[in-house]
């Protein structure tokens, strides 16, 4: 077992670590963390959960420590959103605070002038998100020409957030002579073309997500209704006493409609994605983090990378179109040996997306049906509108025909535990989507 002072780190880093209460290093930080010291550009396969934060931060803050006359930006570190940039450059100072190395975190939807006011004093390690990045260098405010180290943190999520152009234009004007470093999750042919592109003779490390989806969260699969879904929703809260219940949707107007629904209904809830404002997503998540807020709705681009884990319940209203994100959706729930559970709501038009999301996880999962919510049996699937792209084929599915295939046999009949409620009527059945 190693420690993080036999990783090649300087002392006040492995100080910083261990002030933070980090004993071992993490697996995805014992194979990194040698071989971004040794200056060679790193292919890695990592998700959020594992520590590649720290993995790709220490050695660079290690690098960025050592006497030298250089000036300017020296680190580069690209993230797909708001949320990530900010825990990223948390995560800087926290592991940096007994070294000299200016951190800066830039990120839209917030004020360019202060970014601009900060950018002309001392920065040495910027971890910025593609768009703002460029309204800089468009307007040069901000100066790449003496970037020594590049990251890519979730690569697939900015691929697949459509960043591929901003990337292209950001690594336009990097200096040639630089260490890359290109962390995603998943594999696909686009972040191959990508990593082939950027990376020269990479070191290649690979790490299992910290657990399988498996092992400690109890995934459910209700099938109900198109219409009925929010009142489902609703029996399972209140008869479950759910307390904090983060609840994904497809899109962003069906995060606030649902979040708008359940509040008017007595159940507190609120919505984050892309275009709320910084301060509302902030608001939102620490409201949600104290447990003064019941649920949070979000969309996968939003909650992605946020640091919320070992929730009780993960509820997939909407099940996703990309099968990867039902994966990381559902790893939010059940963390840190803590037992969690992930249910998801799924009507006639996604039966072929759950089949998708069986075949990825290589495993079957039992569909139920709660007592009161008989599925019509004259339901017709309707496509599904306003999907995510997916990342390998560039496709929606929403715009394929949905099928009636991976039913997976007949559903079991949910027992007692969620029977109906005598006080509900027909009347709040509408209008869950
Ligand atoms: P990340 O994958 O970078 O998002 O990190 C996941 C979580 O693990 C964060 O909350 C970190 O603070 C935590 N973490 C990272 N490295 C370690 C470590 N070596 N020991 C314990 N916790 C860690």
């Amino acid at each position: 077992m190693s420690s993080f002072d036999q990783l090649g780190l300087a002392e006040p880093l492995v100080r910083a670590v261990t002030e933070h209460g980090y004993t071992i290093p993490t697996p995805v930080q014992q194979q990194a963390i040698p071989a971004v010291l040794a200056g060679g550009d790193l292919l890695a396969g990592a998700q959020t959960g594992t520590g590649k934060t720290a993995a790709f931060t220490l050695p660079i803050l290690h690098r960025l420590s050592q006497p030298t006359d250089k000036r300017g930006i020296r680190a580069l570190v690209l993230t797909p959103t708001r949320e990530l940039a900010a825990q990223v450059e948390e995560s800087v100072r926290t592991y940096g605070k007994h070294v000299r190395v200016k951190s800066m975190v830039m990120f839209g939807g917030v004020g360019i002038h202060p970014q601009i006011v900060q950018l002309r004093g001392r920065v040495d390690l910027l971890v910025a998100t593609p768009g703002r990045l460029l309204d800089h260098l468009q307007q040069r405010t901000v100066n790449l020409d003496n970037i020594e180290i590049l990251v890519l943190d979730e690569a697939d999520r900015m691929l697949d957030m459509g960043f591929i152009r901003d990337i292209r234009r950001v690594l336009a004007v990097l200096p040639k002579q630089r260490q890359n470093l290109l962390f995603s999750a998943t594999y696909s042919d686009e972040i191959k073309e990508l990593a082939d592109g950027l990376l020269n003779r990479p070191e290649r490390i690979e790490i299992a997500p910290r657990k399988a989806t498996a092992d400690l969260i109890n995934q459910r699969v209700y099938l109900v209704d198109r219409g009925r879904k929010r009142e489902l929703f609703t029996q399972l809260i209140e008869d479950g006493a759910w307390h904090q219940v983060l609840v994904f949707t497809r899109t962003k107007h069906g995060a606030n409609r649902l979040a708008e629904q359940l509040s008017k209904g007595g159940i507190p809830a609120l919505a984050i994605h892309g275009n709320k404002s910084q301060s509302a997503r902030t608001r939102a998540l620490s409201e949600f983090k104290s447990g003064d807020l019941q649920v949070l709705v979000a969309t996968d681009i939003a909650a992605r990378g946020i640091d919320i884990a070992e929730l009780p319940h993960v509820v997939n209203f909407e099940l996703p179109n990309v099968p990867e994100d039902y994966v990381h959706r559902i790893g939010r729930t059940g963390r840190a040996g803590s037992e969690g559970e992930a249910v998801s709501l799924v009507c006639i038009d996604e039966y072929k997306l759950l089949a998708d999301i069986e075949r990825l996880m290589k495993r079957k999962l039992e569909r139920e049906i709660v007592s009161g919510f008989e599925l019509d049996p004259n339901a017709r699937p309707e496509p599904i509108e306003n999907g995510r792209r997916h990342p390998q084929t560039g496709r929606g599915h929403g715009h394929d025909k949905p099928a009636q295939a991976g039913h997976g046999g007949p559903a079991k009949h949910h027992g007692a535990r969620a029977a109906r409620r005598p006080g509900q009527s027909a009347s709040n059945r509408s209008g869950s989507r």
